[in-house]
């Protein structure tokens, strides 16, 4: 599992908990978001933008 994070506002996707709010249930593994995710807090990056930031 890992964590993603925008690099706009610096809203952190982890892989283990997902993110319920949005519809991605724990352990959605980033690759699996759909292409057209876009960050859920800033609404301005895309999935490509996002940086892997550790590994847990
Ligand atoms: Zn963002």
């Amino acid at each position: 599992m890992a964590i993603y994070e925008c690099p706009g506002c610096h809203y952190r996707y982890d892989e283990e908990l997902g993110d319920e709010h949005e519809g991605y249930p724990p352990s959605t593994l980033f690759e699996n978001l759909p292409d057209d995710f876009i960050c859920p807090d800033c609404g301005v990056r895309y999935k490509e933008d996002f940086e892997r930031v550790s590994d847990s």
